[in-house]
């Protein structure tokens, strides 16, 4: 397929907010596409992200100078205009002074593969090898397709294609149930794959290992007095403040993944040797939270485990370092048989008997069985006292759900739920601290927008500071003298005292005495976050809460 064609879908759905003619674009655009996997994650603008292309803003300037011989003054004062380099290009593009000769028509393929192959390329001088893929795109490329491509190598389509629309749109398409869509992508966790199948007629709903199934998620309890009374056959494990990882083994094969689908698994090669001995099935999925502990076996900050997990080179050291443990809580395959549809108590138990204990090592999530409240609040209290987060409180008699809060699991919490936020903006600070970020512009969702609801500055150290002006800069879409707007890539975990009504953000509400609590980029992407309606939520729910430090 032609990339003109692709580049028409996108106009049409640029011109539109409406979701249900938004999923009719999309759909006729999957019914004729011969390249389907690919024209899926093209059209939601996901071949890979910016942090797998590894390539800075910076570089991608200096590559759209390169592509239209231009100098950096004209490129610099054209950006200042727009603050959006895929305009940019569109620009240069369109008052392109040199002339390709050997210009030839751009497919879909021919886009994918080159953008794919960014994150394939490493050592040295690969830097000069991604700019010159890039640049062989946009030397083929018409204005408007040379917008496009810039946009889906910096992950910020601005078209309003959510998942939730190309699941829709995959059902039209080839005719299934949304729920059978929906079903196929939780075993997959890919849409191409899912639009694939659901063409040939054949809707896998069946695990494979080693891909990644969508997570299930928790619902918030208001206490957990209520949370006890809602299951007839309640269980209450700690919450622990880590790192979600789904483990897959197939005999002595072990693959990790995170709870945004990512393969971890050379990040972590200590929890790999862990499962190969002390996991008794042939093959298995089973699920666990990891924590960074000190040599005592005590939980440190998630900062460290952060570390981990960020950590491309030099693993081993890391991992003597910074040892983990492994808390596992759920089983969902085992010897070649899904177990998603068994009751909890079933997986858990099974669990146990699959699992050789290593004491703080590679253990099972604190469990108790209860509908006791005095029973269970000790408990509570018990983990809140070990500086655990708080509890879930799980329904043995319920199903694993994937990707989903469907209330079979209920998170109680002492403190004001902290809040999962995206920054959108930030501002320069002033005199020692002029040359980073101050504070930050955060916002919560509201359908496919993100609306600001606070300043976050106070309470960051220079550390933090630094690190965050590293990871804003390269997102920044516009400047307007100390305020910078950034792209929406960056998720926050945010505490606060209270939850005020304010007209000063377009949320209606405040959080007053924001503060960071750390980075949650790795665990979750911005469309996780919390919407505006669990701000509304809270908001209700916050009276006679105890407010307690983080
Ligand atoms: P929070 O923001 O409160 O950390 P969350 O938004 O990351 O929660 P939730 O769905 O609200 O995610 O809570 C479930 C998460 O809690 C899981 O993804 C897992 O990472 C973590 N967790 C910790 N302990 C457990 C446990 N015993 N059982 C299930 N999940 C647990």
């Amino acid at each position: 397929m032609r990339y003109s064609t692709l580049v028409d879908t996108y106009r049409k759905l640029e011109s539109t907010t409406k979701k249900l003619e938004k999923r009719d674009i999309l759909s006729s655009l999957y019914k004729g596409s011969k390249e389907l996997y690919k024209a899926v994650l093209l059209s939601m603008g996901v071949v890979i992200t910016i942090e797998q292309i590894g390539i800075a803003k910076e570089l991608l300037k200096k590559t759209i100078i390169k592509a239209y011989g231009i100098d950096e003054k004209e490129f610099i004062k054209r950006f200042k205009e727009t603050g959006d380099l895929g305009l940019c290009a569109e620009f240069f593009s369109k008052n392109r002074k040199q002339k390709t000769f050997s210009k030839k028509e751009l497919t879909i393929d021919h886009v994918f593969d080159n953008i794919k192959n960014l994150s394939e390329i490493t050592g040295s001088g690969s830097q000069d090898r991604k700019i010159s893929l890039i640049v062989e795109l946009l030397s083929h490329a018409d204005p408007e397709e040379a917008k496009y491509i810039i946009r889906t190598i910096i992950g910020d389509m601005r078209i309003g294609v959510s998942h939730g629309i190309v699941r829709d749109a995959i059902a039209l398409a080839f005719d299934k149930k949304t729920n059978d869509i929906e079903k196929a992508w939780d075993v997959l966790g890919d849409l191409g794959k899912v639009a694939e199948m659901a063409r040939k007629g054949i809707l896998n709903t069946e695990i494979t290992l080693f891909t990644p199934i969508r997570v299930m998620l928790a619902d918030r309890a208001k206490n957990l007095k209520e949370a006890i009374n809602v299951f007839e056959h309640p269980a209450i494990e700690v919450k622990y403040d880590g790192f979600r990882i789904q483990i897959h083994k197939n005999g002595n094969i072990i693959r990790l993944f995170s709870r945004r689908l990512d393969d971890v698994t050379n990040q972590f090669p200590d929890i790999v040797r862990l499962c190969k001995d002390n996991i008794k099935a042939r093959s298995c999925i089973v699920e666990g939270e990891v924590l960074a502990v000190d040599e005592k076996g005590n939980a440190k900050p998630f900062q460290q485990l952060s570390r981990r997990i960020q950590r491309k080179h030099d693993i081993e050291k890391t991992v003597k370092q910074i040892p983990v443990q492994v808390n596992l809580f759920d089983m969902i395959y085992l010897n070649g048989e899904n177990w998603m549809n068994k009751l909890l108590k079933e997986r858990w138990y099974k669990l146990n008997e699959i699992i050789t204990t290593k004491k703080k090592i590679f253990q099972l999530a604190v469990h108790i069985e209860t509908d006791n409240y005095k029973e269970a609040e000790r408990f509570y209290r018990n983990a809140l006292a070990a500086g655990d987060e708080g509890v879930i409180v799980k329904n043995m008699d319920a199903y694993y759900q994937p990707g989903r809060r469907v209330g079979f699991w209920l998170k109680v919490k002492d403190i004001l739920e902290p809040l999962d936020l995206v920054i959108v903006g930030a501002e320069w600070g002033e005199g020692k601290r002029a040359n980073w970020f101050g504070s930050l512009l955060i916002a919560a969702k509201k359908d496919d927008k993100y609306l600001e609801t606070g300043m976050l500055g106070s309470g960051l150290t220079e550390n933090q500071l630094e690190e965050m002006t590293r990871m804003l800069k390269p997102l920044v879409v516009k400047e307007e003298g100390k305020f910078a707007e950034v792209k929406p890539r960056i998720v926050v975990e945010v505490g606060y005292e209270e939850i005020q009504k304010s007209p000063k953000y377009p949320t209606g509400y405040a959080l007053r005495f924001p503060r960071l609590l750390r980075i949650r980029t790795d665990e979750k992407k911005p469309e996780d976050i919390n919407t505006v309606k669990d701000i509304e939520k809270l908001f209700y729910n916050q009276r006679g809460k105890v407010r307690r430090k983080n």
